[in-house]
Parts: structure tokens; C-alpha cells; sequence
């Protein structure tokens, strides 16, 4: 029995993430076939060089649903194309990337099936039930789970599985129109917006590095995170929690599977400096750790530490700040 992959494209190929989704789905297919989805407008192609990167991770057919809905993200859509090839090539597993849109639309193919999903998987072996290893809690721990029922539905965590080549030649190309109904159709993209808070200095070159972690709470408690970033030129950072949680972009994420630092001055606030996170940031000259717990981790490695709420202790670095910018 094959294993099918829904693939996500970016203009230059195939995204990374799907390429670590299919070397998970090598693991789980055991020598079967790789199969993989993507979707298209008719007016658009899929190129050769799609098929061939795809071949060289292994895939042996690369199914295409074409219709016009796709020339936007339509994650319901993309769910009923995957459902209708799922009938027709009955795999042990359908897969997806970890992506916010691979999590989305995998959801969709497990609510039409009836079926649980595993998100967010390191590892998997098939079987009945098929067993995976996933992350919860923001990455703090790793579970052990058996997945029931047919076919297996999972996602694979971003940066956790290495994208290896398993030249299998280029993969086969079969186009198909999915039968969608309108309410198929409903959920789609029908605006973009520049993001205006984009620009500004990069993560990874930045002098000032301020970040927050669990500690801040929520999204919004990151206001005052990018207001002492905005005073002090610098970058927001994040701890893995946060963007697993969907509080802020993998972009802002430090750590050995986000981005590595190495500022002047790196002011890490409710963020307890687990190994991985620490593994990001160990190039900055200067720490600056804001936690209300003395005992945490991180201020092993802080050169300054203030103990004591981030949302008391942030904003009145700001204030100081600007009152010394007005004298
Ligand atoms: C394979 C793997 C890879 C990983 N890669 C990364 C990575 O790249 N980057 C990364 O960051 N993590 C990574 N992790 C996750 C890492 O192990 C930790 O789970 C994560 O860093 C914890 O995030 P945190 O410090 O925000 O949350 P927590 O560990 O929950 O810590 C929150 C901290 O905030 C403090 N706090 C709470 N409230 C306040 C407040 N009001 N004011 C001040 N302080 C407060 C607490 O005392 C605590 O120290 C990875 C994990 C695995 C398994």
C-alpha cells in the first residue's frame, strides 16, 4: 500500500517542510509507493523541475488536482481533492507538512474521514495501529501515541526530520479535476495584504535581539516586547512555545531549530532557556534575563538577570529609555 504526500509548492519548487514530510512518509511507506498531491489552477503548470525534486525524494507519482479554485489557498478544497485520490489509491497514510496550511488542511481530510490526526510528528512506524512520536507543549515534551484507524493522518513538525534525497527517478505526472461542490469552495484566500511590520532589521543580524517566550502570555502580550525592540533598533525574537502556540511567525523563532543570533545585546523575558532554545543565542556578547523565577535555566547563562514580571519590568526599561532620550 502507497503512502500519499500533500505537497506545497513555493515559486522556486517544492516547499522545504514537504520535503521533510516525505522523508517521514519513506519511513511509514517501508519500501511501497510515494504518492504526492498538488494543486494547481488549469491555467498554470506544474513544472518538470516539481516532478523531478520530487522523484529525487522519492516520489513515484505526482498527482495533479486541477481547478480554478486553487489559484488561491482553499484548504477545504485541497481537503476534498486529497479525500477523492485517497478513494482511488486506498493509502495506508496520508501526510502533510507542519505547516500552518499542511495542519489546516490535513484537519479538513480528518474531519471528512472521520479519522484522528496525529500533528506535528518526529517519527513513525506503520501499522495497526501505527505508532508516532510527536511534540506537545511547545516542543517541552515528547509523546509516545498510537494512531487508530485507516488511513493514518499526520503532519510532520517543521526542522525536526532532515529533507533527505532518495532518488527513486523523476516521478510520473497524472492530472486530475476534482469533483468540488461549493461549499468545497468557501474557505479560500480572496485578499492579500502587505505585511507592514515586515522590513526592519533581520533576526539573525541584528545588534539588539528582545524576545519573549511562554512568560508574555499571548500574542498581544508582545506588545511591549517590540516596543523596547523598536526603541533599541532591534529585532523581536521568540522561544519555540510562542510559535508553536501560533503567538508569532517560525521567522522570529531562536534556537537550534529556529534562527541563530549572535547580537550585542540579546534581552531574552519569560523565557526559561531550555537547551535548544539557549543553542540559538549562545553567540550573543551580552544576556539580559527577565524572569520571575530565579531558579530558571537560563540565568546560568545571563550575564544580567532582573527578577520580576516581564509586564512590570519591560515597559519600565521603555520608560527609562525614553526618558533619557528626552534629557
Ligand atoms: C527537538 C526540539 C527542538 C527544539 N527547538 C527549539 C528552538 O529552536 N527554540 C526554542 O526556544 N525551543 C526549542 N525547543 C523547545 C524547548 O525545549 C523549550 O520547550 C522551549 O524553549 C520553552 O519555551 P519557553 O522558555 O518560552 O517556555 P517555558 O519553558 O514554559 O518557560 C517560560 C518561562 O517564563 C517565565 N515566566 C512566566 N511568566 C513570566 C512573567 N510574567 N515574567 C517573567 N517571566 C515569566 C517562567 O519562569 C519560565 O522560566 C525544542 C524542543 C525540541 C524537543
Amino acid at each position: 500500500m502507497s503512502v500519499l504526500v500533500v505537497v506545497e509548492r513555493e515559486p522556486g519548487g517544492v516547499d522545504e517542510l514537504s520535503l521533510q514530510a516525505l522523508a517521514l512518509a519513506r519511513t511509514l511507506a517501508q519500501g511501497a509507493s510515494i504518492e504526492a498531491l498538488a494543486v494547481t489552477p488549469p491555467s498554470d503548470t506544474v513544472s518538470q523541475g516539481v516532478a523531478a525534486t520530487l522523484g529525487e525524494h522519492g516520489v513515484s507519482t505526482l498527482h495533479v488536482a486541477e481547478h480554478a479554485v486553487f489559484g488561491s489557498y482553499a484548504p477545504t478544497a485541497v481537503a476534498q481533492a486529497a479525500v477523492e485520490l485517497a478513494e482511488r489509491l486506498q493509502p495506508a497514510a496520508i501526510v502533510g507538512a507542519g505547516t500552518e496550511r499542511g495542519n489546516e488542511v490535513l484537519a479538513h481530510i480528518a474531519a471528512r474521514l472521520d479519522l484522528p490526526l496525529a500533528a506535528n510528528c518526529i517519527a513513525a512506524a506503520s501499522g495497526d495501529p501505527a505508532r508516532v512520536t510527536r511534540l506537545r507543549w511547545g516542543g517541552s515534551l515528547l509523546e509516545e501515541a498510537d494512531v487508530h484507524g485507516a488511513p493514518t493522518l499526520l503532519t510532520v513538525a517543521p526542522h525536526l526530520v532532515t529533507a533527505e534525497r532518495a532518488p527513486a527517478g523523476e516521478a510520473a505526472v497524472e492530472h486530475f479535476a476534482p469533483t468540488l461542490s461549493e461549499a468545497d469552495q468557501l474557505v479560500r484566500v480572496t485578499d492579500r495584504a502587505e505585511d507592514d511590520t515586515a522590513g526592519g532589521v533581520s533576526l539573525a543580524d541584528a545588534k539588539v535581539v528582545v524576545s519573549s517566550g511562554r512568560g508574555a502570555g499571548s500574542p498581544e502580550g508582545f506588545g511591549i516586547i517590540e516596543e523596547l525592540a523598536d526603541l533599541l533598533g532591534g529585532a523581536v525574537g521568540c522561544s519555540r512555545a510562542v510559535t508553536m502556540a501560533g503567538w508569532r511567525p517560525h521567522t522570529d523563532q531562536v534556537g537550534q531549530t529556529g534562527t541563530k543570533i549572535a547580537p550585542d545585546i540579546y534581552i531574552a523575558c519569560g523565557i526559561s532557556g531550555a537547551t535548544q532554545h539557549m543553542a540559538g543565542c549562545k553567540g550573543a556578547k551580552t544576556i539580559l534575563a527577565v524572569n520571575t523565577d530565579p531558579q530558571a535555566p537560563i540565568l546560568a547563562s545571563a550575564d544580567y538577570a532582573v527578577i520580576g514580571d516581564l509586564h512590570e519590568v519591560v515597559p519600565a526599561i521603555s520608560a527609562e529609555l525614553r526618558k533619557a532620550r528626552q534629557t
